[in-house]
């Protein structure tokens, strides 16, 4: 699958603001700078659908678009590290949460880590959360073209080895480089077969 068509229809505060239907949607999220700008535009081939930021933390809201008229790509704000005060960041957890735990056509969370950096403990906080809520998800690792195989292996290993008390089996797991646009059809594709597994009644 590829994608031919994405348009940019709202941003949210609240789950209440999020567009109606039953369309299947797809949420991207990860910590400040972990390449999630850059792996939607590579995704939707395009330059400019969440634009490369500069300052890290600058998703500040939940974002829909509307790809091909038929499931939602979602660019939610990123958490850890962020030039925001605490106050805000508490709020954006706060709605991010409520999302992620109430939006019923959410049919899957991409968590994205970057390959380059040893576990973080936001990220297996997250990642932990998205179980314990039966949130279904798959793991994205981004950047992986910083690093050779052997460190590639390693960076797998190590977060395998993080997560290793909170799950039997490992998450489903994909490796993404929006620089040499690694990832794209195995990531779209999975998207397509959980959309063509759903019967969407409303649209
Ligand atoms: P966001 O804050 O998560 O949206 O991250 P961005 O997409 O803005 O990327 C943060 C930084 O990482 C930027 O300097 C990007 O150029 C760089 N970056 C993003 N994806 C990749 C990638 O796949 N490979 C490399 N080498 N750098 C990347």
């Amino acid at each position: 699958m590829d994608i031919q068509k994405i348009e940019f229809i709202t941003s949210s505060t609240n789950i209440k603001q999020c567009p109606g239907g039953n369309l299947p949607e797809y949420a991207f999220i990860g910590r400040s700078n972990v390449g999630k700008s850059s792996l939607i535009n590579m995704l939707a081939s395009r330059k400019n659908i969440a634009y490369m930021s500069g300052k890290p933390g600058k998703t500040q809201t939940i974002n829909h678009f509307l790809v091909d008229d038929r499931w939602y790509l979602v660019d939610l704000p990123g958490y850890g590290y962020s030039k925001v005060s605490k106050k805000q960041r508490k709020s954006w957890a706060g709605f991010t949460k409520e999302y992620l735990t109430n939006r019923t056509n959410l049919y899957g969370v991409f968590a994205l880590i970057d390959s380059r950096i040893p576990p973080q403990k936001s990220d297996i906080d997250f990642i932990y959360n998205l179980g314990y809520n039966q949130i279904p998800f798959v793991i994205i690792f981004t950047k992986i073209d910083k690093l050779n195989q052997s460190q590639l292996n390693n960076s797998i290993i190590a977060f395998k080895e993080a997560l290793s008390g909170y799950f039997e089996e490992f998450p489903v797991y994909f490796m993404a480089s929006a620089i040499k646009y690694t990832g794209k059809e195995a990531i779209l594709n999975f998207i397509e077969e959980v959309n063509n597994s759903i019967n969407v009644i409303d649209q």
